[in-house]
């Protein structure tokens, strides 16, 4: 099976890498010469363009930033739909909103060729690793039929419906992360400013109802995890602008639903100002420094 894989950024890059290491034959492309340069390395064929890619491929991974861009690779003019062969299967890990992989769905079925969306967790330590989580929307078939390439990048593959239910997931598990962050890191630089040593609160948080990923794995507060951001001044973490990016993708679906997320829309807020403040690079924790006189 020939593999296309478009988008070679920070995680498309460590992916398309470790389908090299298991020796598939990738066919790659990306704007940046960086990225190409990288995947010809690892012995990957570098192609001049999507088309060029996806013409001989049976299975197509695309990795790219935003919808937009998604929407450009499939369905643009020069797009991979027009070349695919049918039956291909595509499997778009990006982080979009669901309606866009729907559209892009439905333009490919008309052409006898599979779409789905299967983002992913894990950021770019899981996608070096292999160890990444994917969230699929696909038919059963197809879910089966995908599941093999899925292994040799992640380690959990989780079928969650239909497509665009990959996406659906994605976007509430990061709502939810957006909010547990900012509430841990006030109910930290609270106690710390009423007294309380934070080593002791996070103790107390980690065995009791406050407990979650945010306070026990991630906390804010520096020191507290050894290998969290905050103990590395925030750095090589879950960019703030990523955040800010997925809680936009949850408020939109909530505004086409019509469905209130009054905790998602004021957390977005949040992040938006620390990035306007310079912050937009720093791991999403840092939004504790909102909380504190001076940086902790
Ligand atoms: P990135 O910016 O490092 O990589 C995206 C790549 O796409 C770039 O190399 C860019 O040149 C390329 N690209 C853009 N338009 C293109 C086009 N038309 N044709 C070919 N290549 C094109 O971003 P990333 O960190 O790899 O993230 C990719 C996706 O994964 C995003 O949707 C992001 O939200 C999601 N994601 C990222 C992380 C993370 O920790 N970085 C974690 C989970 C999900």
């Amino acid at each position: 099976m020939n593999i296309a894989f478009i988008g070679l950024g920070n995680m498309g890059g460590a992916m398309a890498q470790n389908l090299l290491k298991a020796d598939q034959k990738v066919f790659g492309f990306d704007l940046s010469p960086k990225a190409l340069e990288q995947f010809a390395a690892s012995g990957g064929v570098v192609c001049d363009s999507p088309q060029a890619a996806a013409k001989q491929a049976d299975v197509v991974i695309t990795m790219l930033p935003a919808a937009k861009h998604v929407r450009e690779v499939y369905l643009g003019e020069n797009g991979i739909l027009a070349v695919l062969k049918a039956g291909a299967l595509c499997i778009d890990s990006s982080t979009i909103d669901p309606q866009s992989i729907k559209d892009v769905a439905a333009a490919a079925k008309a052409k006898h060729i599979n779409v789905c969306d299967a983002p992913v967790s894990g950021g770019t330590i899981g996608a070096q690793a292999g160890t990444l989580t994917f969230m699929v929307g696909a038919d059963e078939p197809i879910f089966q039929a995908i599941q093999p390439y899925l292994s040799l990048m992640g380690k959990n593959i989780v079928h969650c419906g239909d497509v665009g239910t990959g996406q659906i997931a994605k976007i509430c598990n990061n709502l939810i992360l957006g909010i547990s962050m900012v509430a841990v890191a006030e109910g930290m630089a609270l106690g710390a400013k009423l007294g309380i040593d934070p080593e002791a609160l996070a103790g107390v948080i980690n065995s009791s109802s406050g407990r979650c990923w945010s306070s026990d794995v991630c906390n804010p507060w520096p020191g507290i995890n050894a290998n969290a951001p905050a103990a590395r001044g925030y750095q090589d973490g879950f960019a703030t602008q990523l955040m800010l990016k997925d809680l936009g993708l949850a408020v939109e679906a909530a505004e086409q639903a019509q469905q209130p997320i009054l905790l998602g829309g004021f957390v977005q807020q949040l992040y938006q100002q620390r990035c306007m403040q310079g912050n937009a690079g720093l791991d999403f924790s840092s939004i504790i420094q909102q909380y504190l006189p001076a940086k902790v």
